[in-house]
């Protein structure tokens, strides 16, 4: 297997990476998120590199797969920040490409590239994390709505969201993966009540979600009433899609400064092979993304496969950071040059949760990448 760009994804890459020298400016990468964010979105947009796969009738670009993974090689190498759409993009849009109606899709799909609609993802609770299935926010049908009440946690953009996907237990006698509907949700929409929570970093990226008699007309619903599970599902496979390349090109910029900085202060026989060790697992990730981008191009649908990439780069993220924190050794608790170490440090903790704890993702992998017997 030859794992070289091809001349046609040589040319879009040179020209993309053109693009990004062009268009990224210092205050877009060191700006704040949101406000810089909502910018450099827009211009993605206009470049035609949001939604790279989507449909050319919804605004995206028709291109394959392979073009995908290269715009996040490079986004990731140049260390761009992504598009603010990220719910929107890598999880709502694609679940509605696959499952919603004709009229969802006229109504949202544009406007998730563009960004006139960002979107969160309503899918855990207080005691629905892990298990999705003990999902208990309600979703009563009357007079051709539904009534939503319940809560949700841990939801990243919600602060800032237009709309939600949000999973919903409908049949009031089901449990577990049954009587579950999905539906897409107005944040603006009398009931909805957002409270940001605080991270360890000090940011509020993500929040608590309250929904209190939330009226969610019938058209929203995504898939079948009760059928909720297997839309959940495709967003989940999603998720964790192409995911992989942009976290290994991060990854690997991450190693360069960790060289550098073992360069600069000087590291001990043990730390050089540790740092030997992160680089050489790098390569082999590389290798398995592939592998994924292969079922990805063959089926349209991401396999399993991409949980292993995001459960070696969360893990591998806190080794690293934690190795560079090591060569700063008392210094670590200064935070000098925009403290890129030490928020790593808090900020990495939550990788291994986010997405899939990493539990989660090895049954996963043991399971259905690897057939072996299922765990319970
Ligand atoms: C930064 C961040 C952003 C997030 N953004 C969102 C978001 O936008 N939308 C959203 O819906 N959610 C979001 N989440 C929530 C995330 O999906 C959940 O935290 C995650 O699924 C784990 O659920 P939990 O926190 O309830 O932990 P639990 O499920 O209670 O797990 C607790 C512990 O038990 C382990 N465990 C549970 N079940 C098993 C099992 N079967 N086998 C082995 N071990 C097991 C887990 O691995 C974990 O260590 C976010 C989380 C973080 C940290």
């Amino acid at each position: 297997m030859d794992l070289r760009d091809t001349p046609e994804e040589a040319a879009f890459r040179a020209e993309l990476r053109t693009w990004i020298e062009t268009n990224l400016s210092d205050e877009i990468r060191r700006g704040r998120f949101e406000e810089a964010g909502r910018d450099w979105s827009r211009k993605l947009h206009e470049a035609g590199y949001a939604g790279l796969t989507w449909p050319k009738e919804y605004g995206g670009a028709g291109a394959p797969y392979s073009h995908q993974a290269i715009f996040l090689e490079e986004m990731a190498r140049a260390e761009a920040p992504p598009h603010l759409g990220v719910i929107g993009l890598g999880m709502a849009g694609p679940t509605i490409i696959a499952h919603g109606t004709d009229a969802q899709k006229q109504k949202h799909l544009e406007k998730i590239l563009s960004t006139e609609e960002i979107w969160c993802q309503g899918f855990s609770e207080p005691d629905a994390g892990s298990d999705l299935s003990a999902v208990r926010t309600t979703a009563r049908s009357e007079n051709g709505h539904f009534v939503v009440d319940g809560q949700k946690v841990w939801s990243s953009f919600a602060h800032i969201a237009d709309w939600c996907i949000l999973v919903t237990r409908s049949d009031p006698g089901s449990e577990r993966h049954a009587g579950l509907t999905y539906m897409l949700v107005d944040m603006h929409a009398p009931g909805v009540e957002v409270r940001p929570l605080r991270q360890i970093t000090g940011e509020a990226e993500f929040n608590e979600i309250f929904f209190t008699g939330v009226e969610v007309p019938t058209e929203n619903v995504v898939g079948e009433v009760g059928g909720g599970w297997q839309v959940a599902m495709t967003t989940l496979l999603h998720e964790r899609g192409t995911l992989g390349f942009a976290l290994t090109a991060g990854l690997e910029s991450q190693i360069r400064k960790l060289i550098a900085l073992a360069r600069k202060r000087g590291a001990t026989p043990v730390q050089r092979d540790a740092i030997a060790r992160e680089w050489i697992g790098l390569q082999a990730v590389r290798y398995t993304n592939y592998r994924s981008l292969t079922t990805l191009m063959k089926t349209g649908i991401p396999g399993p496969e991409g949980s292993g990439a995001k459960l070696w780069w969360s893990e591998a993220n806190q080794r690293v950071t934690k190795l560079a924190l090591e060569l700063l050794g008392p210094e670590a608790q200064i935070v000098e040059d925009g403290g890129y170490w030490q928020h790593q440090q808090l900020r990495s903790r939550g990788n291994t949760i986010e997405a899939g704890t990493s539990e989660i993702l090895r049954n996963i992998i043991a399971e259905r990448v690897l057939g072996l017997p299922r765990s319970r």
